[in-house]
Parts: C-alpha cells; sequence; structure tokens
C-alpha cells in the first residue's frame, strides 16, 4: 500500500443550478425574446455551450429605456425611500437565500473558483443590497441632495458579474433611479437570474431591465438619449469612447476602469503574511480584477527572500475546476482573454524579464493559464505598465521609500495600491503619497459596502460603494436639485 495521498476532488453539486436552453431579455419585468440575433454563453472551463442568449437591438434597447421611464414616473420616483428599501431587503434576503445556486451559477458561467463566488461574491452582492436599503430612507442626511436622476444605463464586465451588477443597481434604486443593464456577453447567466429574483421580490415591473448582447448594445444604452445617467466599468479604452459619446449631453457619467496596483513591501514586513497578500493580491478571481496588485515593488534587501516564499506558496496553488471546493485559481474567462494574457507574457519574456510559473497540471480543456511571476522588470518593459488581467505579477524592487512612491505612481492607472509593514507613521505617510483611490495596509483586495471604491487618472472617475455611491445617483444641490 502506498503511503502517497491520492487527491480526492470535492465539487460542489450543479444540480442546484437550472440552466436554459435560451435566454430572452428582461423587460418590463418580463422575459421577451427580443429583435436582434443571439450569442452563446460558454463554460470557459470545459468550453461547453451553456445557453443561448439574445442579443439586444437598439429597438429592443429603446423599449426597455421606455419601460424604464415609465416605472421611473409612474412608480418607483413616486414611492417613498421607506418603501423602495422593502424592495431592496427582500431583493437582498433572496440572493441570501438563493446564494448556493447564485454562486454555482457565477462559477459555471465565469470560471471562478466556487470559494470565491460563495465566500465573497455572494455575501457582498448581497450586503450591497442590504447597505444601500438602509439609505434610500436617510437620503437627506447623505448630504448629496434626495433627487433621482431618472433612468440610469449600466454597462459591466466579466471580471464580477454579479458583484458589478450589485454595485451598479443597488445606488441606483435606493435613490429612486430605475435602470436598464448590461452585462458583459460572456457572463450573462447570473444577471438573468437575479432577473428572476426581482420577479420573486414583486419588484414593480420597469424598475430593472436586463438587456444581453455586445458592445453595440452597449453603445446603444449609453447613446440612448432618454437615458439620464450612463455608470460603466470596464476598460479604459471602452471608458474613453463612452466619455467622447457622452460628452456635450447632459447625462451624468462614472467611470470605473482599469488599474495596474502596486503592492510595496518594506523589508520590516511579516513576509509570510505580505507573501499571502501578495498571492491574494494577483490571482484572486485569475488576476481578473481592476485593482489586481499586478505589479510588485519588493524592497531591495528582501527581494530574495520574499522570492523565493512566493515561488514556494506559489507551487502549492490548485489550479482547475472552478467547482471543485479545493480550487485557488480557476478558467480563465475566455478564448480571447487567454489569447492577450498569453501574448503579454510572450512581450515580457521577449523584453528580456524572466519567467516562472508555478509547476501545476492544467486540464486538457477550457482556458488556463498558470499562475506566472516576472523577475528582473524595469519600468519601461510592457509587462509593468500595462493591465494584463490575468495571473501574471511583475517584479520590481526598489531601495526607499521614495523610490518606492516614485514608481508606484509611475503609471497612467490610479486605482489602488497596498502597503506591507510594521510601521503605522509609514503605512499613513505611503497612503498619502500614492495616487490610489484605496490604499490597503498589510492586507488586500478587501471590499465593503461601506467603503468607496474607484479611481485617480485613467482608472476613471466617480466612486461606488460607501455614501460616496450615493451621489453618482442623485441631482447635485446647487444645479436645480432639492435643498
Ligand atoms: P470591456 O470594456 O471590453 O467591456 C465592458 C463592458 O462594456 C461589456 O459589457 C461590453 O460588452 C461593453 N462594451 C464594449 N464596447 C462598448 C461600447 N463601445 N460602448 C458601450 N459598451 C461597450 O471590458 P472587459 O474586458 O469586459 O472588462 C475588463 C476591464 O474592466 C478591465 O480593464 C478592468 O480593469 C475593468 N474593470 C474595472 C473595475 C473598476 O471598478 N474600476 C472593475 C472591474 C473591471
Amino acid at each position: 500500500m502506498s503511503n502517497v495521498f491520492e487527491y480526492a476532488p470535492a465539487p460542489e453539486s450543479r444540480a442546484v443550478v437550472d440552466i436554459k436552453p435560451s435566454y430572452g431579455l428582461f423587460i418590463n419585468g418580463e422575459f421577451t425574446d427580443g429583435r436582434g440575433t443571439s450569442f452563446k454563453t460558454v463554460n470557459p472551463a470545459t468550453e461547453e455551450v451553456l445557453a443561448e442568449v439574445a442579443e439586444a437591438s437598439d429597438t429592443d434597447v429603446d423599449e426597455a429605456v421606455k419601460a424604464a421611464r415609465r416605472a421611473y414616473t409612474r412608480v418607483w420616483s413616486r414611492m417613498s425611500g421607506a418603501e423602495r428599501a422593502k424592495y431592496l431587503y427582500r431583493i437582498a434576503r433572496i440572493i441570501q437565500e438563493r446564494g448556493r445556486e447564485l454562486a454555482v451559477l457565477e462559477s459555471i458561467d465565469n470560471g471562478k473558483p466556487i470559494k470565491e463566488s460563495r465566500d465573497v461574491d455572494v455575501p457582498i452582492v448581497a450586503a450591497h443590497f442590504f447597505y444601500y436599503a438602509g439609505w434610500a430612507d436617510k437620503l437627506k442626511y447623505a448630504g448629496y441632495g434626495e433627487t433621482p436622476l431618472g433612468v440610469a444605463g449600466q454597462v459591466i464586465p466579466w471580471n464580477f458579474p454579479l458583484l458589478m451588477l450589485a454595485w451598479k443597481i443597488a445606488p441606483a434604486l435606493a435613490c429612486g433611479n430605475t435602470v436598464v443593464l448590461k452585462p458583459a456577453e460572456t457572463t450573462p447567466l447570473t444577471a438573468l437570474l437575479f432577473a428572476e429574483i426581482c420577479q420573486q421580490a414583486d419588484l414593480p415591473p420597469g424598475v430593472v431591465n436586463i438587456v444581453t448582447g455586445a458592445g453595440d448594445t452597449g453603445r446603444a444604452i449609453v447613446s440612448h438619449p432618454d437615458v439620464d445617467k450612463v455608470a460603466f466599468t470596464g476598460s479604459t479604452e471602452v471608458g474613453k469612447a463612452i466619455a467622447r459619446a457622452v460628452a456635450g449631453s447632459d447625462k451624468k457619467v462614472t467611470l470605473e476602469l482599469g488599474g495596474k496596483a502596486a503592492n510595496i513591501v518594506f523589508d520590516d514586513a511579516p513576509l509570510d503574511q505580505a507573501v499571502e497578500g501578495i498571492v491574494n493580491g494577483i490571482f484572486f478571481n485569475q488576476g481578473h480584477v481592476c485593482c489586481a496588485g499586478s505589479r510588485l515593488l519588493v524592497q531591495e534587501s528582501v527581494a530574495d527572500e520574499v522570492m523565493a516564499r512566493l515561488k514556494r506558496r506559489m507551487a502549492t496553488l490548485r489550479v482547475g475546476d472552478p467547482l471543485d471546493k479545493n480550487t485557488d485559481v480557476g478558467a480563465i474567462n475566455s478564448a480571447e482573454q487567454l489569447a492577450k494574457i498569453r501574448e503579454l507574457s510572450e512581450i515580457g519574456e521577449a523584453e528580456g524579464a524572466e519567467r516562472w510559473s508555478a509547476p501545476c497540471e492544467l486540464p486538457a480543456n477550457g482556458y488556463w493559464f498558470a499562475p506566472t511571476v516576472f523577475t528582473g522588470v524595469s519600468q519601461a518593459h510592457r509587462i509593468a505598465r500595462e493591465e494584463i488581467f490575468g495571473p501574471v505579477l511583475s517584479v520590481l524592487t526598489f531601495r526607499t521609500p521614495s523610490e518606492a512612491v516614485e514608481k508606484a505612481n509611475n503609471t497612467p492607472f490610479g486605482l489602488s495600491a497596498g502597503v506591507w509593514t510594521d510601521k503605522g507613521s509609514r503605512i499613513l505617510s505611503m497612503a498619502n503619497r500614492l495616487r490610489a483611490g484605496v490604499v490597503w495596509a498589510n492586507t488586500f483586495n478587501k471590499f465593503d459596502p461601506t467603503s468607496p471604491f474607484g479611481g485617480y487618472k485613467e482608472s476613471g472617475y466617480g466612486r461606488e460603494g460607501g455614501r460616496h455611491g450615493l451621489e453618482g445617483y442623485l441631482k447635485p444641490i446647487t444645479t436645480g436639485g432639492d435643498r
């Protein structure tokens, strides 16, 4: 008998989800077929086609906006904040009740490990609805007025499909707006399940409309003349196009775009904890995280030690079936994204950085990329400047705090940063000098609905979450809103 343990997979059951062969659009409280074509959504871990999903045409988008306008004028903007809160609380509770179903579906459609969708995404989604439910009848204390904008057009990416939906829909509804939301084309299924939850919660028809499709559908939403507010999360490139498209209109806009965060490790940091933070910073959600700590800045005196511990830790990461409860790193979301990660990694090697990938066996089907680290990276390298949006870490070194700040800020982005040190005074001084919307100290990738999130520079403008997240959905007090 061998003493070697065979790995025993612990997959979560798929039986809890009911994936239909085809999905329509959710307009005015009902599922309709749509007038456009359709597209397939695929399980990135297996390449299995999950369902055929309607691609909303301009006419469909127009219908959704009309439904949202009707619901806004006749019902939602007239309802008291306390009444709106009841619906938001109800949605939050249903999300908790159906949490396992949502988590399994998210992992199947997106490729993220079940332990993340179950323990991170879904609980924060519910928390977001609870949190903004609490604000709905207290807007006058928030300091941003109490007058909603009207119809919000919201377009979200594929990396946190349900969480980005919650970040958009919960504050919009709490403030009295109605919404037309488009999920990303590779991850539409949990948004459509959320539409069912709206029905289950008896949300008045038209308050939430979900239209599926790709870039053209997104464009039709943001450029629709009867949309008062555009909320976009996605790439900087598309964000810039949207800013241009709405320039000159009186639409209010918030943009949550890309990032290239520095995770800065000083020589007095507790190194094992820092290594956990580095791993969490770049390999959480396969690195498909706008605020991922994709640039490790490590103080020269501990660089060799940190790298040795990091590689040892990376070698223990379990890459594979997203539904296995032990999986740490799941599938890359799409073939296109995998191609982008591969291309930029090859460029990194060609530019002279040294590549090391964790020795792990990758499944035969699906889209996979082994956790990878590049050392010997300089500021000029493209892997240090561009967002890779995958499980790829670039390592640079520094000698002094000033050099760390200079390198960290030497990027067109400004979304997040991490600081690892034993000294509280250094944490405060670094946080003041880093141009990033969020600075985590001795931790990374921590999210909470009470805390505002958003960027500087090419990472966008506006804040989501917290009291600040209400501002983007209310008429400014000084320009005709209430006092
Ligand atoms: P993307 O910009 O390609 O797509 C985002 C969404 O926009 C999708 O729903 C897409 O269909 C839609 N879209 C595409 N072209 C459009 C157009 N011309 N007009 C309107 N809508 C259009 O981004 P992605 O690849 O899905 O997501 C990854 C990006 O999102 C990364 O850059 C990441 O940093 C960013 N992101 C940012 C945050 C944040 O809070 N700052 C959060 C998550 C992701």
